[in-house]
């Protein structure tokens, strides 16, 4: 299962500059691609929104 970013998303851009896998894209709220996703769970232990989880 991957992990997936709510409309919580600030857009701050902290959980992209930690992702191992280079899984999530800058946009007007940040997303995670499923497929390159390996459920790491970084990106929500840092989200300062609490705006990510696992789906
Ligand atoms: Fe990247 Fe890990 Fe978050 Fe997946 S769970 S988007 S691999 S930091």
């Amino acid at each position: 299962m991957a992990y997936v970013i709510n409309d919580n998303c600030v857009a701050c851009g902290t959980c992209q500059a930690g992702c191992p896998a280079d899984a999530i894209t800058e946009g007007d709220k940040y997303s995670i691609d499923p497929d390159v996703c390996i459920s790491c769970g970084t990106c929500a232990e840092n989200c300062p929104a609490d705006a990510i989880y696992e789906d």
